[in-house]
């Protein structure tokens, strides 16, 4: 068997257990480095090979997208990383990260239940990182840090580790001063400020594949003054190797944000003002997937063999070929021809998607993005608030 359809099964087999699922984004300012750390993840759970991390982009499907005509879509991939002994279900949702595109960034966010932040060292927190931080808290996604380029501050700006130290802590600052001002008047979250102690905020270098956590340096030995000798030594790749990005990275999502079961009580009343007391919603809350079907779609991309696939978050019940689904918004049903997930910049058809997931799904000829497709009728989840961005000039 192929090592693609190994990691399909795998997945195939963590979507039944929600417990062990993280649908998570990434956002980012413009060129702070998204790009390239979801490469490096992607890469470090067998999904590209590590060499061609950094060069090929795999969510980077707009070349592609444009060949076949049609407009940039946020991305899809799912891949699996083992923490704590159980292997994990990881969906990443790409979120564009040109400001052009802010309601895509605000529509993944519906997906997903924790999104990490990426914030250059070098440039800090920038107008955009604000934009997708409240697009994030909004939709009651939970936050988490990875302050990037950190190979600069050493090798280019010969940063000594107190210097660094204390234009890192800066970062985290100006960050958490963001985040306190937008979850003060939530309460339905708790204390959401980073942390390096509670290992809620990572740093490394997205280029050179390596980075560091509180508990990656517990783990691996490694602190920040071996870390400058070897990259002032030139010696990246030996700091790849023994403390690499994409483990770090994904032990802090697994670790830190929730899974869909802890996630969607929160979120559900947040996104979707239907009867609160209704055993609907009581699906919704427990992530039922026996349930009835709820999907919230997020994302209509074009395929040239499949046609129009909705891509969106499956709230509640189980998806699956055949089922005639209602669409908010429209008369009668869609009948759905095929169900899957996103693997790279492909999509795998798989029998069924349940609740907790993200599914691609065809046949839903009349769902727009923001669509809530079901089983049943139901109030439709709230319409997906556009924050226009802030005036940015690159330098
Ligand atoms: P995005 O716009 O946020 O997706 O950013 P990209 O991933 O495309 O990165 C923008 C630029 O920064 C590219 O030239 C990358 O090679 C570079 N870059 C990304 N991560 C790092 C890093 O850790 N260190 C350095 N020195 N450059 C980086």
């Amino acid at each position: 068997m192929g090592r693609r359809k190994k990691i399909v099964q795998e997945c195939e087999r963590l979507m039944d257990k929600p417990e062990n699922i993280r649908n998570i984004a990434i956002a980012a300012h413009v060129d702070h480095g998204k790009t390239t750390l979801s490469d490096n993840l992607l890469a470090g759970a067998g999904m590209i090979s590590e060499d061609t991390a950094g060069h090929q982009l795999a969510m980077d499907t707009e070349e592609d997208e444009q060949e076949r005509g049609i407009t940039i879509d946020a991305a899809n991939v799912s891949m699996t990383h083992e923490y704590d002994e159980k292997n994990h279900l990881i969906n990443l949702i790409d979120t564009p990260g040109h400001v052009d595109f802010g309601g895509d960034v605000t529509r993944a966010m519906r997906a997903v239940d924790g999104a990490l932040v990426v914030v250059d060292a070098v440039e800090g927190a920038m107008p955009q990182t604000e934009t997708v931080l409240r697009q994030a808290l909004r939709e009651g996604v939970k936050p988490a840090l990875f302050i990037n380029k950190v190979d600069r501050l050493i090798s280019e700006l010969q940063e000594g580790p107190q210097e660094m130290q204390q234009r890192l802590m800066a970062v985290i600052r100006d960050v958490n001063e963001l985040i306190r001002g937008m979850t003060e008047e939530m309460d339905d979250v708790g204390d959401w400020r980073v942390s390096v102690e509670e290992g809620t905020v990572a740093f490394g270098s997205a280029l050179y594949k390596w980075g560091v956590s509180m508990p990656s340096m517990q783990e691996t030995g490694m602190d920040f003054g071996d870390i400058i000798e070897l990259e002032r030594a030139d010696e990246r790749e030996e700091l790849h190797e023994r403390t690499p990005l994409s483990d770090v990275v994904l032990d802090m999502v697994c670790e830190h944000f929730p899974n869909p079961i802890d996630a969607q009580p929160r979120r559900i009343p947040r996104i979707w003002r239907g009867d609160a007391e209704s055993e609907l919603a009581e699906q919704m809350r427990l992530v039922d997937d026996e349930g009835e079907v709820v999907l919230m779609v997020t994302d209509i991309s074009m395929d040239p063999h499949a046609g129009e696939i909705a891509t969106g978050r499956v709230f509640s019940g189980t998806i699956e070929k055949g089922q005639e689904l209602y669409v908010s918004g429209t008369a009668g049903k869609n009948r759905v021809q095929s169900v899957g997930i996103f693997m790279g910049g492909e999509r795998e058809e798989v029998e069924h998607v349940p609740a907790g997931n993200i599914a691609a799904v065809t046949g839903l000829r009349d769902a727009i993005a923001g669509s809530t497709v079901s089983s049943v009728e139901m109030t439709p989840f709230e319409s997906i608030e556009h924050i226009s961005e802030p005036v940015i000039t690159k330098s």
